[in-house]
Formats: C-alpha cells, sequence, structure tokens
C-alpha cells in the first residue's frame, strides 16, 4: 500500500470538541475528506448543526452535532455515549475545545483564572480520558489534543498568564498519557498551532488590534489558516503515525525560533 493509501481514513470513527468552527471545523472536515465519520462537539450546537450538515453534504460521511460542555463530566460522558450508539466505536478523539482570556496577572479573579483551566486542560483531560477508556476496550485509538505555541513562548504584547499555563499543561498531559497507554496501542499526541486566522483572534475585540503587531513579529508576516493544520490531524488520526505517540507538533510558520 503507498503511503497516500495509508493516509487514508476510510470508515474510522471520530469526533472533534470545538468541532463547530474555527480549527476543529477545518480538522472536521479534513478527517472526513480523508473518509471517517466526524461527530462535531460543542456548547453552540446551532452552529455545530449546520457545520456537521455541510460537513455531510460536502464529503458523503456520516456527521453527528452534538451538543457538550467539556468541563462537565456528564456532558462528556454522555456526548462518548452517543457517538458510541450512532458509530459503534471510536478511533480518533479530537480534543480541541479551547478558549483564551487576556487578563494582567495581578488582576485576575480565581474565578476567571479557573474558567480557562476548567475549559482548556480540565476539558482536554475528562474528553481524553473518556475516549480513553473505550479505545483501550476497543483495543487501540489516536487522541489528538490542541495545545498552543503559548506552551512554549509567552505571547506579546497581550496578557494571557492562564492560557499559557493550560497549554503548557496540555503538552506535558499528553505525554502522560501517551506514556500510559502506550502498549494499550491508544496513541496521544498535541499539536501546537501559531497564531491562526478564527473567530477566536479575529472577532477578538482584544486580540483583533494586535494582528499587525504579531504579523511584524512573525518570520512568515502573516497568520496561518485553518485549512494549514489539516495534513497534521489526517497523519496523526491514522494508522500511518504508529509510531508517534507522546508527540507536540508546532506548526506556527517559525513564530517560535525567534
Ligand atoms: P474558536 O473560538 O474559533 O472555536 C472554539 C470552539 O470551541 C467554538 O466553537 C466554541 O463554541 C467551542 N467551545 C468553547 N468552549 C467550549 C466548551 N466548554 N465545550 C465545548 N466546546 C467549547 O477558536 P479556534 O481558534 O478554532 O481554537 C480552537 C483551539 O485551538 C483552542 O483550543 C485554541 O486555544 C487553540 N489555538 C488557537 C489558536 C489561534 O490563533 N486561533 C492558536 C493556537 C491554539
Amino acid at each position: 500500500m503507498g503511503i497516500i493509501e495509508k493516509l487514508r481514513l476510510d470508515n474510522k470513527k471520530a469526533f472533534v470538541t470545538g468541532g463547530a468552527r474555527g480549527i476543529g471545523y477545518n480538522i472536521a472536515i479534513a478527517l472526513a475528506e480523508a473518509g471517517a465519520d466526524v461527530a462535531l462537539v460543542d456548547t453552540d450546537e446551532g452552529t455545530a448543526k449546520a457545520s456537521a450538515e455541510e460537513i455531510a453534504r460536502l464529503t458523503g460521511r456520516k456527521t453527528l452535532a452534538l451538543k457538550a460542555d467539556v468541563t462537565k463530566k456528564a456532558d462528556v460522558d454522555s456526548m462518548i455515549e452517543s457517538i458510541l450508539k450512532s458509530f459503534g466505536r471510536i478511533d480518533v478523539a479530537f480534543c480541541n475545545a479551547g478558549i483564551c482570556m487576556n487578563i494582567p496577572a495581578e488582576e485576575m479573579t480565581l474565578e476567571d483564572w479557573n474558567k480557562v483551566i476548567n475549559i482548556n486542560l480540565t476539558g482536554v483531560f475528562l474528553t481524553a480520558q473518556a475516549a480513553g477508556k473505550v479505545m483501550i476496550k476497543q483495543g487501540g485509538g489516536s487522541i489528538i489534543n490542541t495545545a498552543s505555541m503559548s506552551a512554549h513562548i509567552v505571547n506579546v504584547p497581550q496578557p494571557q498568564c492562564s492560557y499559557n499555563a493550560s497549554k503548557a499543561g496540555v503538552i506535558q498531559l499528553t505525554k502522560s498519557l501517551a506514556v500510559e497507554w502506550a502498549l494499550k496501542n491508544v496513541r496521544v499526541n498535541c499539536i501546537s498551532p501559531g497564531y491562526i486566522g478564527t473567530d477566536l483572534t479575529l472577532s477578538s475585540p482584544t486580540l483583533k488590534p494586535l494582528i499587525e503587531k504579531w504579523n511584524a513579529m512573525a518570520p512568515l508576516h502573516r497568520l496561518g489558516r485553518p485549512e494549514e493544520l489539516q495534513a497534521i490531524a489526517v497523519y496523526l488520526a491514522g494508522d500511518s503515525s504508529a509510531f508517534t505517540t507522546g508527540s507536540d507538533f508546532v506548526i506556527d510558520g517559525a513564530f517560535t525560533c525567534i
């Protein structure tokens, strides 16, 4: 079998959290184009439904839209149950839902801190744990978490210590799960994107005005596009990456090199 065939995900069953839009949506459509059935999990049910219908129309694959808040264990458990009911198994779990809050450290309330840590780190743990249990029972699977280049550098000029700390946690969580589950055939990797043009950056009143500053610092002088993360997602989801586990893939147009 040639490498392009090996990259295909025919008949695999996948889900993406934060799949309604942005990076999650672009990853979901890539997995479906490669042959997987995909569930889009999000707190924004309406957008998830429209995106799932669009992906089904464009790719001919089965899709599902599920409302779940990744910080709530009961939501995560019932989302896993619904996916198993519709798809029968889970081969690929993309734990991607995340938010950013830009607040100076000395002004941050415990509530603000917990909000970011709960979605970005605890949400990834709850989702990966629930998917991992299913995959261990099945005999294998691939979990991919969305970290960030913010796990590696301190972004400036915006203050975002909770985000940076949460994403650094995602990388070490990824490595820990990869080691624990290596012999159970459950691979766990993460991606660390640089600045990507999505609602998180383009629609944020605090971040949007900073884009010119970031682009001036960036070696490529531009934001990344969410579709530029699709190929790594397909690679990590499928069997051609069988020896890849516990890795973090920085895709940032060399931003963290300088
Ligand atoms: P986005 O805001 O466009 O999309 C995030 C999605 O997550 C939304 O659909 C939102 O409804 C959903 N979501 C938020 N909280 C949720 C929760 N508790 N449960 C379930 N769904 C929830 O953001 P994006 O830019 O596509 O970011 C996706 C991921 O990529 C995030 O983890 C983010 O931190 C990370 N990331 C983004 C960038 C960037 O520059 N855009 C860079 C590096 C990493």
